[in-house]
């Protein structure tokens, strides 16, 4: 089976005035029909960008985009805006942090679902609204009938998020980008939306790209985990993989850093010390070294010089000095101190 979805050492380059800001240095990922792939990392690691330009949504002024990036065999670098734009909204959509920001307020949630729908299939006015009824009783609404007319700010935070991914979804888009959408909801909204995307998927059978820097939210979505830090991958695998036998002293950090999941490696709760790196003068070496607090245990100063090749055997892999048994035995130590 073809990925869906296949990007090959993306590199996304900003020129600023005080130079280049390399923001995504070579990243690589498959995504198949169907599944769930979650981004994690801290802010600043990439991740958006990474989503953003899969989307064509960088500014093509400012920013140069090297490497392929594959939907369903169709090249997207370099596509024209046309292409991109039919492609956004119809095969592909993105839900975002912010609802209010996807949403105008000047017109009623009725009309900005439909006007989607108009705009990708052609629809008259009649049936864009009732395609606006019918996925606001899909997303969960109460009473989509009268809801329909409202505004924006006639709906709760809650609702408006739903509102968005109706509008992601009207034109069942077979990939869908959700980009931290849950992280301003309490916490029983949270769990709401995130099943009414599991549902969505299974139903329809789309492809999710789920950005989170929280490692709660991919042990509830992701069936793949790529971790993300200072535009790199530094670690993939399935969830399993990643949660319960992490490999990167970044991602043991992040494990860390949350309060305990069920099953996995539970390790104390500790924020990783130190800030994410700068993208215009990156550390050279492993990105990260600055900051991990294995890095001496690497012979010759190696991490500060030598910058680890990521190497993935069957979807599994990390880009860390560290032999297997330094892994093991550093990992069990981390366990048992907690
Ligand atoms: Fe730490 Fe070195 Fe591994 Fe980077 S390569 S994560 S600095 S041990
Ligand atoms: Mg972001």
């Amino acid at each position: 089976q073809q990925p869906f979805l296949s990007v090959k050492d993306l590199k996304v380059h900003f020129s600023t005035e005080d130079g280049v800001v390399k923001a995504v240095d070579g990243l690589s990922f498959d995504l198949m029909r169907g599944k769930t792939l979650g981004i994690v990392g801290e802010s600043g690691s990439g991740k958006s960008v990474t989503n953003l330009t899969i989307l064509g949504l960088h500014n093509p002024d400012s920013t140069s985009v090297e490497g392929s990036i594959e939907l369903d065999g169709q090249e997207l670098n370099g596509a024209p805006e046309k292409t991109l734009e039919h492609l956004r909204g119809n095969k592909m959509a993105m839900i975002f942090q912010d609802a209010l920001a996807s949403l105008s307020p000047y017109h009623t949630i009725g009309a900005q679902i439909g006007e989607v729908y108009r705009k990708h299939k052609g629809a008259s006015k009649k049936e864009a609204r009732e395609r606006a009824v019918e996925m606001l009783r899909r997303v969960g609404i109460p009473q989509p009938e009268s809801r329909v007319d409202n505004y924006p700010h006639e709906f709760s935070g809650g609702m408006r998020q739903r509102a968005m991914i109706a509008m992601a979804l009207v034109c069942d888009p077979e990939l869908l980008i959700a980009d931290e959408p849950t992280t301003a909801l309490d916490v029983t909204v949270q769990a709401q939306i995130m099943d009414l995307l599991k549902d969505l998927q299974r139903e329809f059978g789309t492809a999710i790209i789920f950005i989170t820097h929280d490692l709660g939210v991919i042990a509830d979505i992701a069936d793949e985990v790529l971790v993300m830090y200072g535009g790199r991958c530094v670690e993939r695998g399935t969830k399993k993989e990643v949660l319960s036998s992490p490999r990167h002293p970044y991602t043991w950090g992040l494990l860390s850093s949350m309060p305990s999941l069920d099953g996995p490696v539970d390790v104390p709760l500790n924020p990783i010390p130190g800030s994410p790196p700068s993208l215009l003068n990156p550390p050279s070496g492993c990105r990260f070294h600055p900051r991990c607090a294995f890095a001496e245990k690497v012979d010759g100063n190696r991490c500060a010089k030598e910058s680890p090749v990521l190497e993935i055997t069957n979807g599994r892999g990390s880009a860390c000095h560290l032999t297997d048994e330094q892994r093991t035995e550093y990992l069990a130590d981390l366990t048992a101190a907690k």
